[in-house]
């Protein structure tokens, strides 16, 4: 059987960095779940579809085909044949999928498609519902998590670095806002699984983190 390791957790906890080093290092597949739900996002965004306009939605989903695909141990997501790495990665693309995230025909497909992925690879996979729905048999399940100032502390000078405009009190509200609507939706709200270990980042170096999560690993 395919050795699977969840990791949950709220936006910038630091969970596709520390999955990414712990893949590397163990030689499993990182699978960022995330990237998927952004991808989902910015074809609505294409489409100018509004994001509380869930019958328009659900008439949709099937025209939606998301794929990922590695190279050279990349993760890159395709929607629709076109390779949206490059895309998905802004705020306007992460609240969108925060709020779309919510609709259970935009979670039933991609579930099945996580499910599929971890069932023949050994995976290292984050998201939010990764150790509570789509792998309740991951071992370990991981709960990271850090202060919402640390989190926008770390997208604020992220953002920085890539000499781009930030908002350090703007970042930290859509941080708190996006925390609460991922943990009280109906659908598969972000919460710690009874078996998971939780880890606190705030204090911690991306090594430390990655050294204690790859000791409960092994
Ligand atoms: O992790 P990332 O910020 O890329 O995720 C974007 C949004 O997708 C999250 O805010 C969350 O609402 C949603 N998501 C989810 N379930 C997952 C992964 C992401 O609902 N497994």
């Amino acid at each position: 059987m395919a050795k699977n390791v969840a990791i949950d957790g709220p936006a910038g906890a630091g969970k596709s960095t520390i999955a990414k080093a712990i893949a590397k290092e163990m030689g499993y597949v990182y699978v960022d779940t995330g990237a998927m739900y952004r991808a989902m996002a910015l074809y609505f965004l294409q489409n100018k579809i509004a994001k509380d306009d869930e019958e328009k939605i659900a008439s949709v989903v099937d025209d939606i085909m998301v794929s990922i695909k590695y190279q050279e141990g990349v993760q890159h997501v395709i929607l629709n044949g076109e390779d949206v790495t490059g895309l998905i990665r802004t705020e306007e693309v992460g609240n969108m999928a925060s709020a779309t995230s919510v609709y259970g025909c935009v979670r039933t497909k991609l579930v099945k498609l996580q499910q599929e992925l971890a069932k023949t690879t050994d995976v290292i996979m984050d998201g939010r519902d990764i150790g509570t729905v789509v792998l309740p048999n991951a071992d370990p399940k991981i709960f990271l998590t850090a202060s919402v100032e640390c989190r926008a502390k770390r997208r604020y000078d992220e953002l920085l670095a890539k000499g781009q405009e930030a908002d350090f009190d703007k970042i930290a509200k859509d941080i708190e806002e996006r925390d609460y609507r991922d943990s009280h939706r109906e659908n598969s709200p972000l919460r710690q699984a009874e078996d998971a270990i939780l880890v606190d980042s705030s204090d911690m170096t991306i090594d430390e983190v990655v050294n204690k999560i790859i000791s409960y690993i092994k």
